[in-house]
């Protein structure tokens, strides 16, 4: 089990969606060529938690409209797919405070399923889970409304990374095959799937800076 878990936010260009959270269309681009030529088709988390060999996994949390739109578009030359954390129960991400961002519409969700994507539980409010206490509530709801919109969520994103062993216990009962915490690094062997590390991708990472946290920074002392 080995590969590197990417996290994006929204995905458009700076005029629309400034730096905060965003990847340029042309920077996600960039970084989906290097991964496609070394290693083919990107898999979404399902599909390597299933056993399918990827050069990287390319998770999207919210699932703001910027990337339900660019996304797709960016991903399809190269057959690749991702997967699409959903929060059931906004229609922004209000949490933002000022700087909210519209979330993909339960159409626009339906679509990424169709065209092969994951869609993914990010639970119903996008709460801190380790300080709510109808933490499992939050679960069950969003993995419900899922099911309503005709998806089978199997996987699971811990708003803000935040979890406890009551949390991650809570996702497992559900059944799901795997979760993605906030905690930095690649996947290897030794992870616990149900908190499995990732790498934050910026606005101020081109390929370069993609680059510079996969392979130069690890090993700096
Ligand atoms: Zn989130």
């Amino acid at each position: 089990m080995r590969t590197v878990i990417l996290c994006y936010h929204k995905v458009g260009p700076i005029a629309e969606d400034g730096r905060f959270l965003n990847v340029e269309p042309r920077h996600l681009a960039a970084q989906v060529r290097f991964f496609t030529r070394r290693g083919g088709p990107l898999a979404s988390l399902q599909k390597f938690l299933g056993g399918k060999t990827t050069p990287a996994v390319l998770t999207f949390d919210d699932t703001y409209q910027s990337a339900a739109t660019h996304v797709p578009e960016v991903l399809a030359p190269s057959r690749s797919a991702a997967t699409f954390y959903v929060v059931t129960g906004k229609t922004t991400s209000d949490w933002d405070g000022e700087r909210a961002r519209p979330l993909a519409t339960r159409e626009q969700i339906v679509e990424l399923a169709r065209a092969g994507h994951e869609i993914g539980n990010h639970t119903h409010t996008h709460p801190h889970l380790n300080q709510t206490e109808n933490f499992a509530e939050e679960i069950c709801t969003a993995d419900s409304h899922l099911r309503d919109w005709g998806l089978s969520p199997t996987t699971f994103c811990y708003p803000y990374g935040s979890l406890n062993p009551a949390v991650v216990g809570a996702v497992r009962e559900m059944g799901y095959q795997g979760a993605v915490s906030l905690r930095k690094g690649k996947v290897t062997d030794e992870d616990d799937r149900w908190q499995l590390p990732r790498i934050v991708v910026g606005y101020s990472d081109g390929l370069a800076g993609l680059l510079y946290k996969l392979y130069i920074r690890p090993f700096l002392p």
